[in-house]
């Protein structure tokens, strides 16, 4: 697959002077529900109103989704708003009936872009079809499934296409549901720039408060959308409560979010600059946390060592350590005098850290 302008017509055609909004309850509730955030929603940012239909769940036993019949309410949002309509499919029965209830965006969950069966499945379901389709990253950090999703759906002829990035699960503990690594879509962005890439700072952040500052994030690497999900009554949401917005909040959100706009060379210049140095502030964040990550663990060896008596500063293993990353450090372009410069400065505050259990 190569990248190519038709990619983003669908969006480039709807005229928007700002970020594309898909905006929404997690899952479609009621009628009445999906009725009241559509009328909400209609005046403003918002091009798609999203639902989930059917709902993939962790463990069984909790609300799966009202199936079917949600589309009906989806299309009478659509009568009487005028908004574009959004779910999600897992399987071909689910873009038959999608497809018969004349939805505008389909696009394919975390959990079903892992399964390269089901995604064929839902391409071969969608082939030749004129509705956008959109594709969530996996939930693991795999650009190369994530791509394998796009390159599926374009073989089966679907020119409207589009990734969503919804940040991804891991082992570790961490202030996010779903660790952004944004990393990986600024790769997929290099790739393709023409395939529209929208962030949800929804299912990233798993706590509505955290939404504004990750949806800015993404802004600032030139995401040109964001799918967030709004709901009447936030708190009493049959799924994904603490993530969800009211349709107010998301409208002050989408008033506060700072958009740099490319209208002139300097303004493309300052895009460009402003880009780069996002993906430095991601960089640096990452740096930072990952030397935290290194200081716990050198605690951990410093309570070994108390327990053992043995002295902090063992030299040989430091200058083991050192020889390599002189050599590493050499293949990624760093001079040996930086790399000295750092890791010394890296071990004295491993040594304080260490020296301060071993008195404690
Ligand atoms: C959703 O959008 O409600 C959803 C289930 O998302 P994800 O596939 O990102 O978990
Ligand atoms: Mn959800």
């Amino acid at each position: 697959m190569e990248n190519s302008k038709e990619m983003r017509t669908w969006l480039d055609d709807l005229g928007l002077d700002h970020p594309l909004v898909i905006a929404g309850p997690c899952s479609a509730e009621t009628e009445e529900q999906v009725l009241k955030i559509a009328h909400e929603l209609k005046d403003s940012d918002v091009s798609y109103l999203r639902a989930g239909i059917w709902k993939p769940r962790t463990r069984p036993g909790n609300f799966e989704g009202v199936g079917a019949l949600g589309l009906k309410w989806l299309q009478k949002a659509k009568e009487e708003t005028g908004m574009l309509t959004a779910t999600e499919v897992a399987n071909a029965a689910h873009v038959k009936l999608a497809l018969e209830h004349d939805v505008d965006l389909l696009w394919i969950g975390a959990r079903s872009t892992v399964s390269p069966f089901i995604v064929q499945e839902i391409a071969d379901a969608l082939n030749g079809t004129d509705k956008v389709v959109l594709v969530k990253n996996p939930v693991n950090p795999d650009l190369a499934l994530w791509l394998g999703g796009i390159e599926r759906l374009h073989s089966a002829n679907i020119k409207k296409l589009g990734v969503i990035h919804r940040g991804f699960s891991t082992y570790e503990k961490s202030k996010y549901r779903n660790i952004p690594e944004w990393q990986l879509a600024i790769e997929l962005q290099n790739r393709f720039p023409d395939l529209p890439l929208i962030c949800d700072p929804s299912h990233i952040t798993g706590k509505r408060d955290m939404i504004f500052d990750v949806a800015q994030t993404a802004l600032d690497l030139n995401f040109d959308g964001l799918m967030i999900e709004t709901h009447n009554d936030p708190d009493n949401a049959w799924s994904d409560a603490a993530q969800q917005v009211t349709p107010s909040r998301l409208i002050q959100i989408m008033q506060d979010l700072k958009i740099r706009k490319e209208t002139d060379a300097e303004a493309e210049y300052n895009n460009k600059l402003g880009t780069l140095r996002a993906q430095i502030d991601v960089i640096d964040n990452g740096l930072v946390e990952t030397l935290g990550r290194r200081m716990k663990i050198s605690d951990e060896i410093g309570a070994l060592k108390k327990q053992k008596n043995v002295a902090v500063l063992q030299s040989k293993r430091w200058n083991e350590i050192l020889g390599r990353m002189i050599l590493e450090g050499q293949e990624k372009g760093l001079s040996e005098e930086f790399v000295l410069k750092m890791f010394k400065a890296i071990h004295q505050e491993s040594i304080n850290h260490q020296e301060k259990i071993l008195k404690a």
